[in-house]
């Protein structure tokens, strides 16, 4: 057990920054985390949290806060667009939490993200403090930052998203891929439905496009939708880029009514590049360490990219649990060694969106749980 606990720097208060940061604290370690953005907003979109993520989150004492707002669907349905039929009905509710003791949880991305912020103190994060470089040596890492400042940490732990600017250093030099899909994605009150209600959780898929659209808690006064459309020369990833609702109305009118009815009703959508890469040579490198998108950027076709960046937290955590200096490359090497395989499979797999498949294998997904699974590298 080292003497004194080691400074942890996490570049990036997203979702895998943010957990990382309460995950590390829980186990001893002294964290600060920097993030570019001045101040944190609350943008419109929905996240599904499913069971793994759930547990991971319980960990850090969150499941009930995060129960308490978000939507416990009792299934969510896969129905073909034009006509509805239904391709598999996914039993959730209370079916998961005996299969896989936690709920999957349908929330507003905000709140999951409020919560997270909730388990770090104020002072432990810095706003405004753009990673611009950083060396590394045997003493520590040094960052710099656009404001013309710089600090020092014992780690330095890049969750800094898809656009990460630690990755090539870390990885090599490497290209993400743009998959020639845009995600529409927005939140809005239902009650510019109406009156009418809608399926509680559904996937309506066509060959091409799909839609998922979803309650946010359970007054079911918000609604969520997220779709996958082809568009082969959009690359744009902004929160400030919305996207044109009669395109969208036009590109979804052969779908089912209700589809219709919420894209009719929907006043305005984000409008998103969705972005892949294959899975990286390498996550770490010294004192140095990549978490979350910056390593495994997915298609949300499973919904688990923010999960797979808290799981990492987790085990990161648990990796660097006790470590003193000297033990910092091995714990680093050891997180990689246990992550990547899972994270690299449901990367793939995401990417199929092949709902034969995420049937066949949910078991894996959801039974997994970070704080118990083994820490014995996987031969
Ligand atoms: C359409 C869509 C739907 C999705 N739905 C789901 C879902 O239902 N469930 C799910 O689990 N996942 C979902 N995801 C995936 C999920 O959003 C991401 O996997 C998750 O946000 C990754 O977390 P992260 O912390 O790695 O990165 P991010 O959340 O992107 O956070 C990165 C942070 O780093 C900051 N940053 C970047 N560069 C710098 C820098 N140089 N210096 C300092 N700070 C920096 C950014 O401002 C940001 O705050 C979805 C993604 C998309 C695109």
């Amino acid at each position: 057990m080292a003497e004194k606990p080691l400074s942890v720097a996490l570049i990036g208060a997203g979702m895998g920054g943010l957990a990382a940061a309460a995950m590390l604290l829980r186990k001893g370690q002294d964290v600060t985390v920097y993030e570019q953005a001045p101040a944190f907003t609350r943008l419109g979109a929905g996240i599904q949290q499913g069971p793994n993520t759930v547990k991971a989150l319980r960990g850090i004492g969150l499941e009930q806060r995060l129960r308490d707002v978000s939507f416990r669907p009792e299934m969510t349905r896969y129905r073909d667009a034009a006509d509805g039929t239904i391709r598999w009905e996914r039993l959730q509710g209370d079916t998961y939490e005996e299969k896989y003791g936690a709920p999957q949880l349908l929330l507003h991305r905000a709140e999951l993200h409020s919560a997270l912020a909730s388990k770090v103190p104020e002072t432990y994060i810095k706003l405004g403090k753009t990673l611009t470089g950083f060396a590394q040596g045997d003493d520590g890492v040094r960052m710099d930052f656009a404001d013309g400042t710089s600090a020092e940490a014992d780690v330095m732990i890049a969750a800094d998203g898809v656009h990460s600017v630690v990755r090539d250093a870390v990885a090599g030099p490497g290209e993400q891929r743009y998959t020639g899909r845009v995600a529409y994605r927005t939140t809005f009150p239902a009650s510019l439905m109406n009156g009418r209600e809608i399926e509680a959780s559904t996937k309506w898929m066509a060959d091409d496009r799909h839609i998922v659209i979803y309650y946010l808690n359970e007054a079911r006064d918000e609604i969520y939708f997220v779709t996958s459309t082809p568009e082969p020369d959009y690359s744009i990833e902004s929160w400030s880029t919305t996207g044109d609702m009669d395109e969208l109305r036009r590109t979804y009118a052969g779908f089912h009514e209700e589809v219709r009815a919420v894209l009719d009703a929907c006043p305005s959508a984000h409008k998103w590049a969705l972005v892949s890469r294959e899975p990286l040579p390498t996550w770490h490198k010294g004192r140095v360490a990549l978490l979350g998108d910056a390593c495994h950027p997915m298609t949300p076709y499973m919904a688990q990219g923010a999960g797979m960046a808290i799981e990492d937290a987790a085990i990161l955590a648990r990796c660097l649990e006790g470590a003193g200096q000297g033990d910092i490359t091995p714990a680093l090497a050891k997180y990689e060694a246990i992550r990547k395989p899972r994270a690299s499979w449901i990367q793939a797999a995401s990417g199929t969106n092949d709902i034969d498949q995420f049937r066949r294998e949910q078991d894996k997904v959801f039974s997994y749980d970070a704080w118990t699974a083994p820490l014995d590298i996987p031969g």
